[in-house]
């Protein structure tokens, strides 16, 4: 019963599925390099995937899958690149809101 790794996105296989909302559940890639790449988007401090760490697919192109009749399959080299939090972008909020001084 795996949940997404994306800190803020909280799908979960409970309550998500691709027949419900279309959400499948990707677990990380066995390569290092790969591997290392996906804990790099999920940007979670201190935090390393177990063997049952998912990310949903909602954080992937659909150019990334391989659509099958009941289900779709994750391309091997496919990164998640999207809904992903992106520390730049808060602060770059904080210098709009005048709190971040250049
Ligand atoms: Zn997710």
């Amino acid at each position: 019963m795996p949940s997404c790794a994306v800190k803020w996105c909280g799908k979960h296989s409970k309550t998500s599925s691709y027949k419900k909302d279309g959400i499948t559940f990707h677990r990380f890639p066995k390569i290092p390099e790969l591997k290392e790449k996906w804990i790099d988007k999920v940007n979670r401090e201190n935090w390393f995937p177990t063997k049952y760490s998912a990310v949903c697919s909602r954080h992937f192109t659909p150019d990334c899958f391989e659509y099958l009749k009941e289900r779709r399959r994750l391309f091997s080299s496919a990164i998640p690149t999207l809904f992903l939090p992106i520390l730049v972008s808060f602060v770059f909020i904080d210098i709009m809101l005048g709190k971040v001084k250049l």
